[in-house]
């Protein structure tokens, strides 16, 4: 009886890691081809100057409007595209829709800020990545000062000279980077210092619980004031209420994101947006 109980269990087992594996082998063939046919898209949220009223900057988001599973959010599907080794073409699909994006909205005499596109740190560590960029930039006709990058933390970690050689190639470019994220990863001050970033962007969950929360508050006043000291620029994420604003205003944080202002938003609702305001 125990034999056969531990061989149905064996039998279930195995099947649920069939249906997994397939499910995930199906989603990944979805996956590919969705970069390849563009059936993915881009929303834009907007980064407000620190009074919290103007448009300063852009930053490009990935969705996928999957068939049957409806509109996935990056949480959902950028695990596995970093597994499959897909997200380095995901990138790179972002940074094209981007350039295009900026490219109609010069067509058409319509005001665009500066956009920064998010990279991965199979991109930031793709020694192609510089020559991959200016090609698009020359494609499309972008000038680099029209775009920004944003590379997480812990992706700038390493001691590279390959990763120091395309950033430095992206600047020349006239291409702005920025840290994503930053406290939640492990970068220490020298090599902030040695690298040529011009804007960090405090992770939303040290935002989250201003200015209750002492340990976020004095985590928050460290990274502005080394920032000031280095002479970058702050980016607050997920700014979500007046009190948070006031506290980071209060402080001389740089810039402000997050949902009080504005959610991310498809291109046209964007373009109206600059418009308008
Ligand atoms: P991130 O780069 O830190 O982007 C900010 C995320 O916070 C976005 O989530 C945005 O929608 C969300 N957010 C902004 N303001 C608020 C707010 O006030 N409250 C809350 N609760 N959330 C807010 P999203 O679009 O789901 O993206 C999640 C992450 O996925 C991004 O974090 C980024 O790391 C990654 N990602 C998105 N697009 C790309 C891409 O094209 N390439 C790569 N490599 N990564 C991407
Ligand atoms: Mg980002
Ligand atoms: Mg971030
Ligand atoms: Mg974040």
């Amino acid at each position: 009886h125990a034999k056969d109980c531990g061989r149905r269990q064996a039998q279930y087992f195995n099947q649920a890691i069939s249906t997994t594996a397939k499910a995930r082998f199906q989603l990944e063939s979805q996956l590919t081809e969705a970069i390849a046919t563009d059936g993915l898209s881009v929303v834009y949220q907007p980064i407000m100057s620190a009074d919290g009223h103007s448009v300063v900057s852009a930053e490009a988001l990935v969705r996928w409007q999957h068939e049957t599973q409806g509109f996935m959010s990056p949480a959902e599907f950028l695990p596995l595209a970093y597994d499959t080794g897909l997200i380095g073409s995901l990138d790179l699909w972002v940074l094209e829709r981007v350039c295009r994006d900026i490219q109609r909205a010069r067509e058409q005499e319509l005001p665009m800020p500066p956009v920064a596109v998010n990279l991965s740190s199979d991109s930031i560590m793709d020694p192609l990545l510089a020559d991959k960029v200016w090609e698009r930039l020359q494609r499309y006709q972008v000038l680099g000062a029209q775009l920004e990058l944003e590379v997480i933390e812990d992706a700038i970690k390493g001691n590279s000279t390959v990763l120091r050689q395309t950033l430095e190639e992206l600047v020349r470019m006239g291409i702005k980077l920025s840290i994503d994220d930053f406290g939640t990863g492990y970068s220490s001050l020298l090599r902030l210092k040695n690298l040529p970033f011009t804007k960090l962007k405090i992770d939303r969950s040290f935002i989250q619980d201003l200015p209750q929360d002492a340990d976020d508050c004095a985590i928050t006043l460290s990274i502005l004031g080394m920032a000031r000291g280095l002479g970058v620029e702050v980016i607050a994420e997920g700014v979500e209420n007046s009190e948070q604003e006031a506290w980071l205003q209060h402080q001389g944080c740089n810039y402000l994101q997050g949902f009080k202002y504005h959610k991310p938003m498809p291109v046209e609702a964007f373009m109206e947006l600059l418009i308008t305001t």
